[in-house]
């Protein structure tokens, strides 16, 4: 069976008419969205866009990256949504490209394809003990309380044993009391708001039931935040980093030794207006008298894990003292100290994953290009573009996809304006294709069912909506039966 069928409809949004450049997204997240947004708004060339996702749902990080709790971000969702339902804009659901469809196959069906599948791994340590039970990725735990149905297999799906399943972080979490979060980025603080928070004060989410059921039984006090460089070098957003000051009930703990600026963090800090603010904030935080909250977020800098410690399960971590040397690289200081922990997260950020048939750059863990123009065997790929994190790396907040898929979607067009990209009555040859393997795409139609599904089950229980995180869930759903 083919993708569902949907109504007849003009090939852009002006109606304009000619042959429609028929364009494939590979990634139905932020980055991939925006692209086909960019794409649809221009009335200059006729196009048709089928944005295609390995999963049953689209968003991609937007569903399954920003944290639960912080409701005003995920509802860009209801943006790409609007997207979604263009005319011109299809979405294609629960397609593996690279698995239903090679990436050769997909270039026989369309004229261009854009790459926006995101960076799919996280980055590691590489120090001793890191593959301790209780020692975890970030990306796992995201995911975990975000309801990815990746970490939320079906009770007959097997376990690919590369990550973390639910049942396994369910054990870590609920019982730990102190977690050691690695990294300051926006995605520790997630992290470590979402470990202290009480369950109380994440039932306003719409968090999977299953999880929400976790985080109630779990009894973490303490978090440990780790920064390998100084208060000058934090990659938190001001505004993430003041919420961690508000959350009732919990002390945050600083040294304010760790706050004194050598000469090159004052430099940083009269340059860069975030890291200013930044500062501020945890100068306030260290000179507050704590409150003796039962809970507490403690911010180390110039610290780094040497060593996770324990047998069959993380009991402490030694961490070392750091300065950066005179080539700017982070070293040893001397000795630091232990910390008791039973759980460590480490979220050092994200790093893109090769996709079978894509050029990749092992070096940068991206796809090489110029200008969003993917480069393949030394020159231009004729048909290829890429944008979002797979172009850029993993950095910026949801919005800075925007801005990069208007540059990518700019030179696709501009190649089109060139001759170099053409239209080729390609229009149903993705259906026919999938018609024949007997793929089902999942379009907008299953993802309202999916939603209203959600927004059901969250009413029974006075919450605005429950995330399904089983893929049968939301294939079900899909259906129309959940
Ligand atoms: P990130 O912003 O790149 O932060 C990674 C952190 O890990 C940095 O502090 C980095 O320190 C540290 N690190 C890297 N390697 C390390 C190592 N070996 N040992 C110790 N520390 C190490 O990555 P992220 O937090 O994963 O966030 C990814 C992107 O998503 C960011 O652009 C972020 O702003 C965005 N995001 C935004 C929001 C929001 O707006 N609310 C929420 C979540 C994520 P160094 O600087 O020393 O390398």
């Amino acid at each position: 069976m083919s993708a569902e069928p949907v109504e007849a409809r003009p090939a852009t949004d002006s109606g304009r008419m000619g042959i429609p450049l028929v364009v494939a997204i590979v990634g139905a997240g932020p980055a991939g969205i925006y692209a086909a947004e960019a794409l649809s708004h221009q009335t200059d060339v006729a196009v048709e866009v089928a944005v295609i996702d390995r999963l049953p749902v689209p968003f991609g990080l937007v569903r399954y990256g920003v944290a639960p709790d912080h409701e005003s971000i995920r509802s860009i969702r209801n943006t790409l949504e609007r997207t979604l339902e263009k005319p011109a804009v299809r979405f294609y659901g629960d397609v593996a490209i690279g698995s239903d469809l090679s990436i050769a196959e997909l270039r026989e069906c369309v004229d261009a394809i854009i790459y926006a599948y995101g960076a799919g791994t996280d980055r590691r340590l590489e120090i001793p003990g890191e593959q301790l039970p209780g020692s975890m990725a970030a990306a796992e735990l995201v995911a975990w309380y975000c309801g990815h149905p990746d970490v939320h297999p079906d009770t007959d799906q097997v376990s690919t044993n590369d990550h973390l399943v639910a049942s396994e972080i369910d054990q870590l979490v609920t019982t730990s009391r102190h977690a050691i979060v690695v990294g300051i980025g926006n995605v520790a603080l997630d992290v470590a708001r979402i470990l202290i928070k009480t369950a109380d004060q994440l039932d306003d989410t719409d968090m999977a039931d299953d999880v929400l059921e976790s985080l109630a039984r779990k009894n973490v006090t303490d978090v440990h935040v780790l920064g390998r460089r100084g208060p000058a070098y934090t990659a938190f957003t001001t505004k993430e980093l003041r919420e961690m000051g508000q959350l009732a009930d919990v002390d945050v703990i600083i040294d304010p030794a760790d706050l004194e600026l050598d000469p090159s963090s004052q430099a940083i800090v009269q340059q860069n207006k975030v890291a200013a603010r930044n500062l501020v904030v945890l100068q306030d935080w260290a000179t507050r008298p704590l409150s003796g909250a039962s809970r507490r977020i403690s911010f180390h800098f110039w610290t780094r894990p040497t060593k996770i410690i324990g047998n069959d399960r993380v009991t402490a971590v030694e961490v070392e003292r750091t300065m950066i040397n005179s080539e700017g690289f982070v070293v040893s200081a001397g000795a630091g100290s232990t910390l008791t922990a039973d759980l460590v997260v480490r979220s050092v950020g994200y790093r893109g994953l090769p996709l079978s048939g894509v050029p990749f750059d092992e070096k940068t863990a991206r796809v090489p290009h110029a200008e969003g123009r993917v480069i393949r065997d030394g020159g231009f790929s004729a048909d290829e573009y890429v944008t979002g994190w797979i172009k850029r790396g993993p950095t910026g907040v949801i919005g800075t996809n925007k801005s990069d898929a208007v540059e990518t979607v700019t030179s696709l067009l501009a190649d089109v304006h060139d001759g170099a990209v053409q239209a080729h009555g390609r229009s149903g040859l993705l259906d026919r294709l999938l018609g024949q393997r007997g793929i089902r795409a999942l379009g907008m139609p299953a993802w309202r069912r999916i939603d209203a599904a959600e927004v059901e089950l969250g009413a029974r229980h006075g919450r605005m909506r429950t995330t399904l995180a089983h893929r049968k869930e939301l294939l079900a759903a899909a259906e129309g039966d959940g």
